[in-house]
């Protein structure tokens, strides 16, 4: 057990409030991982006030000298990788292999970073004028609030972090309640390897007081978000008024659709992977399978084998494939939502109670549940619930499962499993989410390509590889008019 501190100005300072919180390990409510500051306004302000006053002497830095502090952070995480991964199991449960790929997706965005720095482009444009030349830049805007969810505690953090920071921004991050420890340690990482004090803080403490100061506090000049809708709309309003930028990755009821063409020993692969990974704690999450009815039947007889064969634990132990929940609150959704889903007329296939068996009595587990017969109108393949509950919907033909796979208010990742090319490039096209999978599960981003949602899971912004430079730069277009004389664009005319 550790005792944290906040970090500001490249020191580790208590919080004025002398409050403080702990952290415990899902599988085993007893471990208590951490002791952190329940901090106060007070300490945001001093962190701002740090990222401030490092701001111009951070953005002055030539971005691949910059490049290089991420390159090292890149390097001691590689180092780090087996420890960090153990304590964010600790931390929030998911299984080790996991926790292994969310560390892997920090360095990866790390080393993306380090690239970055020397392919900073902009464009070169020709002027409608002569000797006149055109170009943009970009630029960064000053001090940013980093505010992350607890499903990805490193991986996420990264994708804010590294564009943000190699950006030539300074920042303030305020990780979830959840998954301090984690955060912190990537916290230290950056320093490490060399990051000058100020430019990154972290601040520990809940989302109603910091996250709310974050909000509304004048030297922040932007919002980068991830979590669920309903926080991320009150984010989107409060900047709305102050006019700040705002970037919201938000929540999904991601869909699998299974063709009656397609390779079913795959398609059930993929629907494990995609909605029992991360205990379906994910923002891409599988929590919909939609399947063309001539195999519907086989598909759930196939699919019930399966679920009832994986293996619940502690996520340490290497064979364990589903982790507890994060924490009580989220098991209780869990437990309403399977409520609601046998009040509303769905059949329950497998599972829908908490599993107690031997040590997971002492942690927040939910057996891996599979509703079928779900009509595609019913709250549980409407409204996300974030753990392992897959509802089980039929469709008559391709039409209707890309009807019913577009018919959420979200729209962050889909999949479809079919041999049919045509249907497949058909899918891509009207799919209404912002990642869409052929033959692969609704989970699996890559840290260098464009990842969001539309509808409720965001406000168009596209976080990973140089789409998340975009958010958190200004476009700064430059005119050089090189010919001595005063030349007017659109009204004087070019003459040989
Ligand atoms: P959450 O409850 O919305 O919390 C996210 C973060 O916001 C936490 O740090 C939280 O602090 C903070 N927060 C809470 N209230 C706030 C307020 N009034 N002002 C500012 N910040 C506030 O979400 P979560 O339960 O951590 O994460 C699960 C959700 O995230 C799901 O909906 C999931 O789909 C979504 N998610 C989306 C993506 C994506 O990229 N689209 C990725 C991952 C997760 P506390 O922890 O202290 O409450």
């Amino acid at each position: 057990m550790k005792e944290y501190k906040n970090f500001i100005n490249g020191k580790f300072v208590d919080s004025k409030s002398g409050r403080t919180f702990e952290n415990r390990n899902p599988a085993n409510w007893d471990e208590v991982i951490g002791i952190f500051p329940k901090s106060n306004a007070e300490d945001l302000n001093m962190a701002i006030e740090a990222a401030k006053k490092a701001y111009p002497g951070w953005r002055a830095i030539p971005l691949p000298k910059k490049a290089e502090i991420m390159r090292r952070a890149a390097e001691i995480m590689i180092s780090k990788k087996e420890e960090a991964a153990r304590l964010m199991t600790r931390e929030m449960g998911k299984v080790i292999k996991e926790t292994r790929g969310d560390y892997q997706e920090g360095i990866d965005t790390a080393l993306y970073a380090a690239g970055q720095g020397r392919r900073y482009f902009g464009y070169s444009v020709p002027s409608e004028l002569p000797n006149k030349i055109c170009f943009t830049r970009r630029d960064p805007l000053g001090v940013w609030g980093l505010i992350t969810p607890w499903n990805f505690p490193v991986a996420i953090p990264s994708w804010k972090i590294f564009p943000c920071i190699l950006s030539g921004n300074t920042a303030v991050i305020k990780p979830a309640t959840d998954t301090p420890a984690s955060a912190g340690e990537l916290v230290q990482v950056l320093y490490e390897a060399g990051l000058p004090e100020g430019v990154l803080n972290i601040v520990y403490g809940g989302g109603g007081e910091i996250g709310e100061a974050m909000l509304s506090h004048p030297d922040i000049v932007g919002i980068s978000f991830t979590g669920s809708s309903d926080i991320g709309r009150r984010i989107g309003e409060v900047c709305g008024k102050t006019l700040k930028r705002c970037s919201l990755e938000l929540g999904g009821k991601n869909g699998q659709v299974v063709l009656a063409d397609a390779n079913l020993d795959l398609a059930l692969d993929g629907v494990l992977w995609g909605a029992f990974g991360t205990t379906g704690q994910r923002c891409t999450a599988t929590s919909r399978l939609i399947i063309e009815e001539p195999i519907y039947n086989k598909f759930i007889e196939m699919l019930k084998a399966r679920v009832e064969k994986l293996k619940l634990g502690n996520g340490l132990d290497e064979t364990v494939d589903v982790g507890p929940l994060v924490n009580k609150a989220q098991r209780d959704t869990v437990a309403m939502y399977v409520d609601i889903g046998k009040k509303e007329g769905a059949k329950l296939l497998t599972g829908g109670e908490p599993y107690t068996e031997g040590e997971c009595a002492k942690g927040w587990f939910y057996k891996p549940t599979v509703f079928i017969d779900v009509l595609p109108t019913m709250r549980i393949a409407q409204e996300e619930i974030f753990g392992p509950v897959l509802s089980v919907i039929k469709a008559k033909n391709f039409e209707e499962a890309i009807k019913i796979l577009n018919g959420t208010t979200y729209g962050l990742s889909s999949s479809v499993y079919t041999n049919d090319l045509n249907k497949a490039q058909k899918a891509a096209e009207l799919a209404e989410t912002g990642i869409v999978y052929i033959n692969a599960p609704t989970i699996g981003a890559e840290c260098h390509l464009p990842f969001g949602g539309m509808k409720n899971t965001g406000n168009g912004h596209r976080e990973g590889g140089w789409t998340a430079y975009e958010i958190f730069t200004e476009v700064k277009t430059v005119y050089i008019d090189y010919s001595g004389t005063l030349q007017k664009a659109q009204i004087d005319t070019w003459q040989e």
